[in-house]
């Protein structure tokens, strides 16, 4: 019944640290018995983990975190129970992937600018999958010693209006749940305390998500605090949506972050996981 949930989780195919392996095998020593792979914009890693996964004796759930536009902000659908073959998702991952490289370009043109003339090329050299993220721009940063850390990077040069930033033209949230849903799979709007937004917002936007059939929100995200939780499961009933659960793992380098230590969440709430037992 009360099994342990991690449904949020990256690996090396995006901007995670980790081998879908090395991630299943940290997961499962952590005593995660149901764990999603949500890497940003691919499936590359699903088959990987779901051996793995056999291996280890957990069950993988095949997901994906797609970005996307609501209100002209960049939003992050995780996708759940995905089917990776299905052509209407893969076309559209496909369609994120250029949108990515066209940033790069972007990214990498400003930041030669401001003087970091290799910068292009310690970024490739991160990359171990299709997409590249901003988060190998700060890796490649921290690495030639122009930040200290990861969040530093992204305050100094790579967060909203910093000298790196480009803005990014993702599909439109409507559109994404359209090729998550198409896959087969249910769609949760990630970690929503992090967006900025004030209730208003908030609400606006689990409104939109709900009229088009969004599915759950993130009642519980890593080291998220118990107020928010609450708050979070708040909306849920409000907007009649379930209630989904993930660390946002992305690697031993998020020192504060650990797989599947996760609060349980609120009883008041439906768990996702109820759709498909
Ligand atoms: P991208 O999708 O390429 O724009 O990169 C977004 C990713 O960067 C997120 O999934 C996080 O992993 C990471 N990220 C975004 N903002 C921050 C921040 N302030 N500090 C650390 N990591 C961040
Ligand atoms: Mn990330
Ligand atoms: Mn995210
Ligand atoms: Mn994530």
């Amino acid at each position: 019944m009360n099994r342990c949930y991690d449904l949020h989780t990256h690996t090396y195919y995006s901007d995670g640290l980790l081998s879908p392996a090395e991630l299943v095998t940290k997961a499962a020593d952590a005593g995660v018995e149901v764990l999603a792979l949500t890497d940003h914009d691919t499936t590359t890693g699903l088959a990987e983990a779901a051996e793995a996964a056999n291996t280890a004796g957990i069950e993988l759930i095949p997901g994906v975190e797609i970005s996307a536009l609501w209100s002209r902000k960049t939003i992050h659908v995780v996708g759940l129970q995905v089917d990776p073959e299905n052509e209407v998702l893969a076309a559209g991952l496909a369609g994120s992937l250029e949108t990515r490289n066209q940033r790069a370009e972007i990214m990498s043109a400003k930041l030669v600018k401001k003087g970091f003339e290799d910068i292009d090329a310690s970024v490739k050299k991160q990359v171990r999958g299709p997409i590249i993220s901003r988060t190998h721009y700060a890796r490649a940063l921290v690495e030639a010693g122009h930040a200290k850390d990861i969040p530093q990077a992204f305050k100094r040069y790579l967060a909203g209006g910093k000298a790196g930033y480009a803005a990014t033209e993702w599909a439109e949230l409507e559109q994404v749940i359209g090729w998550i849903h198409a896959a087969g799979g249910y769609a949760v709007i990630a970690h929503p305390g992090r967006y900025k937004m004030g209730s208003g917002r908030l609400r606006a936007m689990f409104g939109e998500f709900a009229e088009h059939g969004g599915d759950a929100i993130e009642v519980i995200s890593g080291s998220q605090h118990p107020d928010e939780t609450e708050r979070m499961a708040r909306f849920a009933a409000e907007f009649s949506l379930m209630a989904s659960v993930g660390s946002d793992y992305h690697g031993p380098e998020q020192r504060w972050l650990s797989l599947g230590r996760l609060p349980r969440i609120p009883a008041a709430c439906r768990p996702l996981w109820s759709q498909w037992l």
